[in-house]
């Protein structure tokens, strides 16, 4: 079996509409490695998750996962994943344990198995004083749970979470970040998409950028950082708004921003959100205001 979890080569996906959702997309999901795409609503990380789990097919290009070509043979390589859709619903007036055992068997365990299972996921998931509880008692967060335990029940060597955060508080969040690197921890290969920039930056080993269709960057966070050019950054609120300068050494900030009269700043260290609006474009108007 070739050990590439992901490989997406040149994909392109424009839908009826006239739309290109993603455009020459080309990226190699490494074993044991848990990758982030990050992009705001609308960048086109659900459409890229969709081609990569065989729901969608590309318009060009190709995914391929353990070498398996999703186009030709999708049953084979969905085989290997277990997935969370963005849209993921949990049936009402089941309980957790419920869940967990038919979808257990749904995907191909025998009913004991399937049992077993749903208790290990139970207990593995944090749910057991939950286990009976019908979907309608739960708390997003819980909910949320549940599905990433329906989506690893065949413990599949690569999970795929198309935005597993959205609405969680920041405690369910950090829950999931734990489960997910235990996942991860036992040898399971991670690809999840988000919009929140702190979750790439505490979570992922290496994030893609993507922007209008387009995979603009792939890299670690570090290094994200270090092309980014710029190590630190002043900011503080000015007639414009907020403003934020950029440089590699404090002192001359700090000076930049009293030889402009300004009292009140914040020196820190630049974050990946700097890196995503440098990319973007955001960062020379930024710095075109503050130098202007
Ligand atoms: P994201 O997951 O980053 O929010 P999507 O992949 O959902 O982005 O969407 C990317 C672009 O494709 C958006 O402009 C969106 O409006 C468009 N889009 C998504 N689904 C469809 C569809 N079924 N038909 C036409 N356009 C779509």
């Amino acid at each position: 079996m070739n050990t590439t979890p992901i490989e997406v080569r040149d994909l392109n996906k424009k839908y009826k509409d006239g739309t290109w959702a993603n455009r020459n997309i080309s990226l190699v999901v490494e074993h044991g490695e848990l990758l982030g795409i990050l992009g705001p609503n609308g960048a086109g990380k659900t459409t890229l998750i969709r081609q990569i789990t065989t729901e969608l097919v590309p318009t060009s290009g190709e995914v391929r996962i353990f070498g398996i070509d999703g186009v030709s043979r999708p049953n084979e390589a969905k085989g290997y994943m277990g997935v969370m859709p963005q849209e993921a619903s949990l049936y009402w007036g089941l309980s957790v344990r419920h869940h967990l055992r038919i979808f257990g068997k749904l995907r191909g365990l025998p009913a004991k198995t399937a049992s077993r299972r749903a208790e290990e996921l139970i207990s593995d998931l944090g749910l057991g004083e939950h286990r009976d509880k019908v979907t309608e008692e739960l708390s997003g967060g819980l909910r949320r749970r549940i599905l990433v335990g329906i989506a690893s029940v065949s413990e599949p060597p690569l999970l795929i979470l198309d935005e597993p955060s959205v609405g969680l508080d920041p405690e369910a969040r950090r829950y999931l970040w734990d489960l997910l690197r235990r996942y991860q921890r036992r040898g399971s290969t991670v690809l999840l998409t988000t919009h929140y920039m702190e979750e790439a930056e505490a979570l992922c080993d290496r994030v893609g950028i993507i922007h209008e269709g387009s995979l603009i960057a792939l890299d670690t966070v570090d290094n994200l950082k270090a092309a980014h050019g710029y190590e630190f950054k002043v900011t503080f609120g000015s007639d414009e708004g907020a403003e934020t300068i950029y440089g590699g050494d404090t002192g001359m900030l700090v000076q930049q921003a009293q030889d402009r009269g300004i009292q009140e700043y914040a020196v820190s260290l630049t974050t990946l959100e700097d890196v995503y609006l440098g990319l973007t474009g955001e960062r020379a108007r930024l710095n075109e205001r503050a130098e202007g």
